[in-house]
């Protein structure tokens, strides 16, 4: 096999896979099975996890359009939950504006940040997907993958790859191509499973982010050197805390046991299963990357905006 697809470096072999099929299914980001996957790799020089049993772009396209995946609305409360974080770290860098979710699936980050007062559009392969966010949330959706996208030299004030670098079978010209939609003063948001983070290493074979779908997995470190490799300036750097109802998590996690499955555990003794629960598992990144801002930009800093935070519940699970 080659080397790394990121940098050149030495592929070594890090988990070997199940054997497994990939099919439209496995696909789907509520199929979280722990322990399979293809044979994972790990680059030697920048840490880049790396699964060469994905199919070939054309095919993983195929797979991407036909995909299902009909559990993912019944989480439609906490995935909001998660998106308007994900637009409050955004709306710390940038004045509202013009906004492109890349991969924006159902649209509901998309709706969201309409709320919020962006004027927004979105990019999506999967025709289920994309005919909800259209039909239903009446969004403007273009049914395209990145690399096929014409958007006649518009560009945008934000820009996000959320949960869609490591499904790409080229992230580093993703990045580029993104990098490539942004006004001057415009930002880059990205959020990634970090292969790198104390979660990632504890859970081992078994850590929430080797799926069957992961092509690329970019330790933290590796994602800022990308992002600052397309002229971009670090604005922020957070790990995400996603919210989910307590159903889900249990589903999910409680069984894996440790410290997360205890307080899991725990947060069922006294919360309906419907309780919205925020978990920080400290294993995902939010990257906010800013273009050089113009002399307008720099004279208009960007309100300081109020989110709409409702009660919720945070498990701590983990050290910071
Ligand atoms: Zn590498």
């Amino acid at each position: 096999m080659g080397g790394c697809a990121i940098c050149s470096g030495e592929l070594v072999l890090r988990h070997s896979g199940s054997g497994l099929v990939l099919d439209s299914e496995l696909l789907s980001p509520t199929n979280h099975r722990p322990g399979e996957y293809g044979d994972l790799y790990r680059c030697a020089a920048c840490g880049t996890l790396q699964q060469p049993s994905v199919p070939d772009p054309a095919r993983l396209a195929r797979l991407y359009r036909g995909m299902r995946d009909d559990a993912y609305l019944t989480e439609d409360a906490g995935r909001r939950r998660t998106a308007r974080r994900i637009l409050d770290m955004v709306g710390r860098h940038v004045p509202i504006g013009r906004l492109l979710d890349v991969g924006c699936g159902h649209g509901l980050l998309l709706d969201e940040a309409r709320l919020l007062g962006w004027e927004v559009e979105g990019v999506e392969v999967c025709e289920t997907a994309a005919a909800y966010a259209r039909g239903t949330l009446g969004l403007k959706v273009h049914e395209a993958a990145l690399e096929d996208l014409d958007l006649g030299g518009e560009r945008f004030d934000a820009v996000l790859l959320a949960d869609v670098v490591e499904h790409l079978s080229d992230p580093v010209s993703a990045l580029r191509r993104c990098r490539g939609l942004l006004k001057p003063g415009g930002v880059l948001c990205v959020v990634t499973p970090d292969p790198s983070s104390a979660t990632a290493r504890i859970a081992g074979p078994r850590w929430w982010g080797l799926l069957p779908a992961h092509t690329f997995l970019l330790p933290r470190a590796t994602l800022r050197g990308l992002l600052r490799a397309q002229g971009l300036r670090i604005a922020e750097d957070a790990s995400l805390v996603r919210s989910f109802s307590l159903g889900y998590w249990l589903a999910g996690f409680a069984e894996r046991g440790g410290r997360l499955g205890a307080a899991v555990g725990a947060a069922r003794r006294v919360l309906p299963r419907t309780a919205i629960v925020s978990v920080p598992l400290g294993d995902e990144r939010v990257m906010v990357a800013a273009t050089p801002r113009s002399a307008r930009a720099q004279a208009e800093p960007p309100a300081p905006r109020r989110s709409r935070r409702r009660r919720e519940t945070v498990v701590h699970a983990e050290r910071a």
